[in-house]
């Protein structure tokens, strides 16, 4: 197996100018890093008893729902405004480009659950921070993060462990 970075691409200025986008559509279109990437994710958090998998809109529920179906997990959706049809709570949060608002369902699990939030990438952090949130709101015991790529050099995974035990990333 090749490094999990050689199947993730660079894209520069995606979305707006200046930024270089790691697009890892490339990693989930290839059979064997598709499957290694969950083995790896499984590996680290096969132990923890996760209940319920958060996944961020739109990557993190190719992830997410993969990840559950291993763990024996159910998968809960964290989506853009607007997306989500019974009741939500919502969490507004700064990008690295712009600003935006993520929802999760009122009724996405029970107070004292465990669950672990799943994202393909952490950059400042902002993103998972918001997730953070409306897992804490519901009351949900928040055993980890997963992410594929961490950008160190943004501060968002370091910024997370102060709120988080585990947080995990396998490619920086
Ligand atoms: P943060 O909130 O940590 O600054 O940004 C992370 C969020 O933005 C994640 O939901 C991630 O999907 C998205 N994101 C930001 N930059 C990139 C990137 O270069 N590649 C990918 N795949 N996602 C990114």
């Amino acid at each position: 197996m090749k490094d999990l970075k050689s199947y993730i691409r660079t894209i520069p200025d995606f979305p707006s100018e200046g930024i270089m986008f790691r697009d890892i559509t490339t990693l989930f279109g290839n059979p064997a890093a598709l499957k290694h990437t969950i083995d790896l994710l499984f590996g680290h958090f096969r132990n923890d008893r996760v209940q319920v998998v958060a996944g961020v809109e739109a990557r993190g529920f190719v992830l997410g729902g993969a990840l559950a179906c291993r763990l024996g997990a159910g998968f809960v959706p964290i989506r853009k405004a607007g997306k989500l049809p019974h009741q939500t709570i919502e969490e507004s949060y700064q990008l690295e480009y712009g600003e935006a608002t993520l929802e999760m369902h009122l009724d996405a699990f029970g107070a004292g659950d465990r669950v672990l939030l799943i994202d393909d990438l952490i950059a400042t952090g902002g993103t998972a921070d918001a997730a953070m949130n409306l897992i804490d709101h519901l009351g949900g015991d928040v055993v980890g993060a997963g992410f594929v790529v961490d950008l160190p050099a943004l501060g968002g995974a370091e910024k997370l462990r102060s709120r988080c035990d585990k947080v995990v990333s396998l490619v920086s």
